[in-house]
């Protein structure tokens, strides 16, 4: 029988037997495992060295908590399940699953084409610690058609060293879609066998419910555990999934840096895994609800949302209609006004707290032109759409009406804007 990953999340890659029946699987906080033999210590070195093919059925054996810790190992597993990839590999942060991704696939001389905006961190590594080992960085924005790119990789002589593209969609906090298979397109027309180009999604802002990249031709799947899968505000994880083949290098690299999750986080993680799905399909019901509110109100500009999209809004609608599967508890929303009356706004709230981070179980609105985007050049800022009257809100689990109320009581203390007077 084939079950749903949400009905898996409990027991999936865990056996009683292994821990004196205990139904959880227990935290093994060890760093490192005894041999029954010294043949059988041989014999794990063999496969983790890829000295040799392993035998019909054999598994890699647990040597040392760097390499393989039964927590990470299932966690694996059921991270896997959500995605339908064949490898996982998690981290102990969001930004050492994206930095060891781009290393393990980028040398010096190659070209990593990327999207805008990117995840303030993201954006720092490529553009400060990436450019110093001498890879060449080309960025675009989501307006540029796949042809486009293709076009301007061979007039300007970069088409034949792309090694990667990397893209987060919907775009934060600007809700623009990038076309993954339009991605898929560059890749396929610039590599080839002997040097293929990698595609690489930040899916952190969908997590592992409402889209799923690899479906759409990604090879890389990236995450920020600490959002929606950690999904409490308490635990910085990130994850990586993709085929056996992708994946090596990335879990090899791992190994070298040393930046696997430790048994505790991974324990958490699979303690979050459990309420996935009953968690974002909440937050999301929630968000939608929020959505239609500030949509409709006489302070509010206008409310970026995938589920506010319409057959009028063309190529944003045929994307989230064959990409996404639902549209996600992120949403950002215009003040009418500018920075001063989304300051007022923020201050006023009550029940949802002004923190950055998203996809947890409190909600949480932030202003990203002077928080999360304040390192972009203002032009640049202003270009993308991301203003000073901009706010963006990830909506949790609280009761809608609750959060309705909240909304609605801190734009009743935002001052009209002087301008609007004059007007
Ligand atoms: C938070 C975030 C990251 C970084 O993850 P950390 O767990 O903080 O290292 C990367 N990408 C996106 C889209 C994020 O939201």
């Amino acid at each position: 029988m084939k079950f749903k990953p949400e009905s898996l999340m409990m027991s999936h890659g865990y056996q009683p037997e292994w821990s004196e029946g205990a139904i959880k699987c227990p935290i093994f906080q060890t760093s490192t495992f005894v041999f029954k033999s010294a043949e059988e210590g041989k014999a794990y070195f063999e496969l983790a060295y890829g000295l040799r093919e392993p035998d019909q059925g054999e598994a890699p054996g647990l040597i040392y908590s760097r390499l393989n810790n039964p927590d990470l190992e299932i966690l694996e597993n059921r991270l896997c399940l959500w995605d339908e990839a064949e490898e996982c590999a998690v981290f102990e942060s969001g930004m050492s699953a994206i930095s060891t991704a781009m290393l393990a696939f980028l040398k010096p001389g190659d070209v990593l084409l990327y999207s805008k905006p990117l995840y303030g961190g993201t954006s720092h590594f490529i553009t400060e610690v990436l450019t110093r080992w001498g890879v060449e960085i080309q960025g675009f924005q989501p307006t540029e058609t796949p042809d486009a790119i293709i076009r301007r990789a061979r007039a300007e002589g970069w088409a034949d060293r792309l090694a990667m593209i990397h893209i987060e969609t919907p775009a934060n906090p600007t809700h623009t879609q990038i076309d993954i298979r339009g991605m898929r397109q560059i890749a396929d027309a610039l590599g080839t066998e002997d040097r293929p180009v990698r595609v690489a999604v930040d899916n952190t802002y969908m997590g592992p419910l409402w889209q799923h990249p690899l479906k759409h031709g990604a090879d890389l799947v990236l995450y920020s555990a600490t959002k929606y899968i950690g999904g409490h505000s308490d635990v910085i994880a990130g994850a990586c999934l993709g085929s056996r083949e992708v994946m090596m290098p990335i879990k090899t690299l791992r190994t070298f840096l040393g930046n696997m999750a430790g048994p505790w986080t991974g324990w958490l993680l699979m303690r979050s895994l459990e309420t996935l799905k009953v968690r974002m399909e909440q937050q999301c019901a929630n968000a939608q609800k929020v959505a239609d509110f500030l949509s409709h109100h006489p302070k509010v500009e206008h409310v970026n949302y995938l589920g506010l999209l319409t057959e009028a809004d063309g190529e944003a609608y045929r994307l989230y209609q064959t990409q996404c599967e639902a549209p996600g508890a992120m949403l950002s929303f215009n003040i009418v006004g500018g920075e001063q009356q989304a300051f007022a706004f923020l201050n006023h709230l009550k029940l949802v707290k002004l923190a950055v981070s998203l996809g947890s179980t409190e909600s949480l609105a932030q202003h990203p032109a002077s928080m999360t985007h304040a390192g972009i050049p203002p032009e640049e800022r202003e270009a993308m759409g991301i203003r000073d009257q901009l706010v963006r809100l990830s909506v949790g689990v609280e009761n809608a009406d609750d959060l309705i109320r909240d909304l609605g009581q801190a734009l009743s203390a935002v001052p009209v804007p002087e301008a609007a007077n004059a007007f």
